[in-house]
């Protein structure tokens, strides 16, 4: 069985159990308290957030360390509203950590404005532009897409926001993009960036949120104080030390230029007269169209051999996609869509294989239900 669904989740890299153990069985120790192994713990801690400062090559700011980027998502947004008359812009591309967050600022009566997609997966920039005014108090949008792989170009983003309002704080869902594709914290002008160690085949439940000024939050979780008192609850410094080694490991450009090659190969087994398939940016994630078929169907056709997903897994249940409709496309088209997500420790023969049986089963599907 070929697995290409890894912006659901990754295989956690095999040799992190030990890491995982360590922290577990013998330094099992709450950072929190008082006693020299315990404090020696927290060292551990700290350590870990400069790890992932420089993965991000970040000159300023800090690390909360949180339970999934669904958390992270959460105590930046939800953290970041303020009484009175303010604005709120999200992108309508957004992952559902976040998109239920506008919904939800909506409903309690905010002025929440949903930012359009080009049909290239991208945010409109010039309606971003012409919506940022001086009560424009955030902007979620993310680095890239886990439905399409498009990747929003957040540089220009900061510059249009910032010249227009400099008060206004951006936050980025870096999920997709973190330890896949390049990004320098320290020339962006960000204030948060959500991080999840399942994505890069680090462990589930730990994930961390980029501060760049910690005074501008307000915590939403409140407890024993920990994390600067804006996520209280012991740290999982098991997973988060799991978290952070695989970080390190991990060759970003290598990886980039290797799952580009896997892309390649895949699309080369598959007829593009037949298929459609939308992705000017990450590799590591393409939406592909089968005319004709529906997506859930070829995805349950193929399980035996190769697993795909419908979109995000959040939204399996859901009739259509949000995002491709949101980026102009029909519901049918939008039915008859998957996604393809690869690993950088996949090989070239693998996925060669994989594009071939995709290509024959939707080709059958396709005779079977014309
Ligand atoms: N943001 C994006 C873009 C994602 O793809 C995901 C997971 O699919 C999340 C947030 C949520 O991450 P987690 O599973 O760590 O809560």
């Amino acid at each position: 069985m070929i697995y290409l669904d890894n912006a659901a989740t990754t295989k956690m890299d095999e040799s992190l159990i030990e890491v995982y153990k360590s922290f577990s069985c013998d330094k099992f120790y709450n950072a929190s308290a008082g006693y020299s192994v315990a404090l020696e713990n927290a060292k551990y801690l700290a350590k870990a957030k400069e790890i992932l400062l420089n993965k991000l090559g970040a000159k300023v700011g800090d690390i909360i360390f949180t339970g999934c980027a669904t958390e992270s998502n959460n105590i930046a947004l939800q953290g970041s509203v303020k009484e009175g008359k303010w604005e709120y812009i999200f992108s309508k591309g957004e992952h559902p950590s976040v998109y239920n967050i506008a919904k939800m600022l909506e409903e309690q009566g905010k002025t929440v404005h949903f930012l359009d997609l080009q049909k290239n997966g991208e945010i409109d920039y010039v309606q971003l532009e012409s919506l940022i005014n001086d009560k424009t108090r955030l902007v979620s949008t993310m680095f890239v897409s886990n439905e399409t792989g498009a990747i929003n170009d957040i540089d220009k983003i900061v510059k249009i926001v910032k010249a227009k309002n400099p008060r206004t704080l951006i936050h980025v869902d870096g999920v997709q993009g973190f330890c896949k594709t390049p990004i320098n914290i320290s020339s962006l002008n960000i204030d948060f960036f959500s991080i999840s160690a399942h994505k890069f085949h680090g462990p589930k439940g730990v994930g961390a949120l980029y501060v760049k000024n910690k005074s501008l939050l307000r915590p939403i979780i409140f407890g024993g104080g920990q994390e600067y008192n804006l996520r209280s609850g012991t740290e999982n410094l098991p997973g988060i030390m799991a978290m952070v080694t695989e970080c390190e490991k991990i060759d970003v450009a290598k990886n980039l230029k290797h799952t580009q090659e896997l892309r390649d190969v895949f699309l080369n087994q598959l007829d593009l007269n037949k298929v459609h398939f939308i992705s000017s940016g990450s590799p590591y994630v393409i939406s592909l169209n089968f005319p004709g078929v529906n997506g859930e169907t070829l995805m349950r056709a193929l399980e035996d051999k190769v697993i795909i997903g419908t979109g995000s897994a959040c939204s399996t249940k859901k009739a259509g996609n949000r995002v491709l409709e949101a980026m102009g496309y029909s519901k049918e088209y939008a039915k008859q869509s998957v996604r393809v997500s690869f690993n950088a420790y996949q090989s070239v023969e693998e996925v060669e294989k994989a594009g071939k049986i995709i290509m024959e089963t939707y080709l059958d599907l396709y005779e079977r239900l014309k």
